[in-house]
């Protein structure tokens, strides 16, 4: 069974924009993309026409914590990492199961709302995902993997995780390893995840050189998070000889496989690993912002070229989940960044950082039907812009040709 939507303008990501524009969609693929009128003379079948719309591919949130949808009044920045890290560690305990299920089921719900059909979701507890309704997203469940201050160590972890893995299947979506920082994950544990990521060809995402203070403590062997991590017994042998980038890249973990978060603080060694290796780098505009991180290196990534995409992060750092408000947080410190470009890095970039980019992040033969749509007026008749500045939310979207909400009739 074919259906067809027709909106003012369709925005196919590799090719211009498409006036008076149509996609034709089979089961979850799409299967045609052009004038209205061609792809209506080659298919028929039930048509929804989107109306004064334009369309784009779902967005791709490329770093999220849903767990952490429920702890936003919680956690107070207060000008260090370490002691934002220590408030969100004790607030997480404070919380029963149900509260954790209905804030996943919220932050789900406020990513389909504004935009997203695709997200990359750090799980600190994967058995939630088995106690949730199978979700409409596609969601990559990284699974979280720490081995500081366990009584398992770092082949347990992975054992454990891979064993769950194993043992579960995701409908819509799949699986990664999230080996949380280098301050929490041993270099053994880095490798053994690195490993496994190659081997199965899933992704791998990983917190890097986020603060000031990951700095400190890995490259010079001081400062606040160096001090609580030593009292903590962490064995600190791997400081004071390397920065962050380059101890992940001696444990194989940079790569086409890899989402870096954050990458805020990298010499140019640093940089040219990234580079070299094919790392992606996901940027969150409004975490950046309320940690009072000043310019990010946007432009250093596009100089090198290392594929740069887009994030959220959690409630914990941000007042929403909103993949607009962080293209137009974006589009606010860089005004001369075009719509075209931010809508790139939130939907071509992320398709490409899951090695994804004929499936996802764009409108042609078959891609996946995930698909968004935002009224053309108030957008001075630029479709890129439709999308990326839309008030808060979308007015329609489909995850793999079934229509999560409609709101255009
Ligand atoms: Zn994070």
């Amino acid at each position: 069974m074919t259906s067809i939507l027709r909106a003012q303008y369709v925005l196919p990501m590799d090719q211009p924009p498409i006036e008076d524009g149509a996609v034709a969609i089979e089961g979850d693929t799409i299967v045609a993309v052009g004038k209205n009128a061609e792809v209506r003379a080659a298919h028929t079948g039930e048509i929804r026409d989107l109306g004064e719309r334009a369309l784009a591919p779902g967005l791709i949130n490329a770093h999220c914590h849903l767990d952490y949808t429920r702890l936003h009044d919680e956690v107070q920045w207060r000008g260090s990492f370490t002691e934002w890290l220590l408030q969100l560690v004790a607030a997480k305990k404070l919380h029963p199961e149900k509260e954790y299920l209905a804030g996943i089921q919220m932050g789900l719900d406020m990513l389909a709302r504004s935009g997203t059909t695709t997200v990359v979701n750090i799980e600190s507890f994967p058995r939630f995902i088995e106690q949730i309704p199978p979700p409409q997203l596609r969601v990559w469940w990284c699974l979280e993997m720490i081995d500081f201050n366990r009584s398992e160590g770092a082949r347990e972890v992975a054992a454990q995780t891979l064993e769950f893995i194993a043992g579960h299947s995701i409908p819509r979506g799949g699986f990664g390893f999230s080996p949380h920082a280098p301050y929490t994950a041993t270099a053994e544990l880095y490798r053994l995840c690195a490993q496994y990521s190659r081997g199965r060809n899933i992704p791998l995402t990983t917190h890097l050189a986020e603060s000031e203070e990951e700095d400190d403590m890995i490259r010079r062997g001081t400062g606040r998070m160096y001090d609580y991590f030593s009292r903590a017994g962490r064995d600190m042998s791997d400081c004071k000889r390397v920065s962050p980038t380059q101890l992940l890249a001696e444990c194989g973990v940079l790569g086409p496989n890899c989402l870096a978060a954050h990458a805020n603080y990298l010499t140019p060694l640093d940089v040219s690993l990234l580079k070299q290796t094919g790392t992606h780098v996901v940027h969150c505009p409004k975490t950046h912002r309320f940690f009072g991180r000043g310019s990010p290196s946007l432009h250093t990534w596009k100089e090198h070229r290392i594929n740069t995409c887009l994030g959220t992060d959690s409630m914990a750092s941000n007042d929403t989940l909103n993949m607009l408000g962080e293209m137009q947080t974006l589009g606010h410190m860089f005004p001369r960044m075009s719509a075209q470009e931010l809508l790139t890095l939130a939907t071509v970039n992320g398709a490409k950082a899951l090695n994804l980019r004929e499936k996802l992040g764009r409108i042609g033969v078959g891609a996946w039907a995930d698909l968004i749509a935002a009224p053309m007026d108030g957008a001075g008749g630029d479709p890129y812009e439709a999308i990326v500045y839309a008030d808060k939310q979308v007015s329609f979207s489909m995850v793999g040709g079934e229509v999560v909400f409609d709101e255009t009739q």
